[in-house]
């Protein structure tokens, strides 16, 4: 390591404990932030919930919908069809609320792949045929402030010691579990080897690209002059040995003969 190195080392350098403490740190602060957040939400509904669900009711107009309700025991199922289309889609809601919500699904796809209401829901709910269904439970429980608040319950904090002197002053280290990853291993003195060289992912992930490049272009060619280098040449080598070595074993076998036919 040379000078300019070694000094860039001292200024930014962590140790691997030092670094896992600093994320601790980090995250416990994370973490109380997040809580602290969720239990001073007054709405129903997360923040980002809100968002989208505001987004979701805008430009739904209740009146260019056709729509059915069709109880189906523990179902609310809706047929709903814009008036100037002739699709009809069939969305449902739960009849009672799980958690708080009421959302359900639709045939358009759209709540099972965005996991919010679809304009065929929004449509229901804005035309008020549901008894109960609002802004609030029409959205999956992920987007309720209830659900949150579960994630970072109260009385609860990440505490993390403040260095590594801390740590040591206060625990004392168990020799029964020792951890040695390969970063931490001596090393001998200078560059490696090549052959004896660690590849990086990197370095064997282009090297596996060149190759695939390689079989590419002989694959390309096939029945031209690459060809034949690459497969057909080979495989002719091969036949032509393959006489050869047959010849000289029937040569063998029919000697013997040969010589007593000469004999007589
Ligand atoms: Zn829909």
């Amino acid at each position: 390591m040379n000078r300019a190195n070694a000094s860039v080392r001292e200024r930014t350098a962590v140790d691997p404990i030092n670094a896992c403490i600093l994320l601790l740190n980090l995250e416990g602060g994370r973490f109380g932030k997040h809580r602290d957040l969720a239990h001073n939400q007054t709405e129903v509904l997360t923040p980002h919930g809100m968002k989208l669900i505001t987004k979701a009711f805008k430009d739904v107009n209740p009146l260019e919908f056709e729509i059915y309700i069709d109880p189906q025991g523990d179902r609310l199922s809706c047929r709903v069809n814009r008036i100037i289309s002739p699709n009809i889609y069939t969305c449902w809601f739960h009849a009672v609320e799980e958690e708080g919500s009421l959302f359900g699904d639709c045939t358009c796809g759209v709540p099972r792949v965005d996991g919010i209401p679809c304009r065929h829901m929004v449509a229901v709910c804005k035309s008020k045929k549901i008894v109960g269904l609002n802004e609030n439970n029409i959205m999956p429980l992920t987007y309720h402030t209830s659900l949150w608040r579960k994630q970072y319950p109260t009385g609860v904090s990440v505490t993390c010691v403040s260095n590594i002197e801390t740590l040591r002053r206060a625990s004392n280290p168990s020799n029964k579990f020792r951890l040695c990853p390969a970063i931490s291993a001596p090393r001998k003195a200078g560059r490696p080897k090549v052959m004896k060289r660690i590849k990086s992912s990197q370095e064997l992930a282009m090297e596996k690209h060149v190759e695939t490049k390689k079989a590419a272009k002989i694959g390309l060619h096939d029945g031209s002059k690459f060809a034949e280098k690459a497969d057909g040449g080979g495989k002719k080598k091969v036949e032509v040995m393959a006489k050869e070595v047959d010849a000289k074993k029937t040569k063998q076998v029919e000697s013997p003969r040969r010589s007593r036919r000469n004999k007589k």
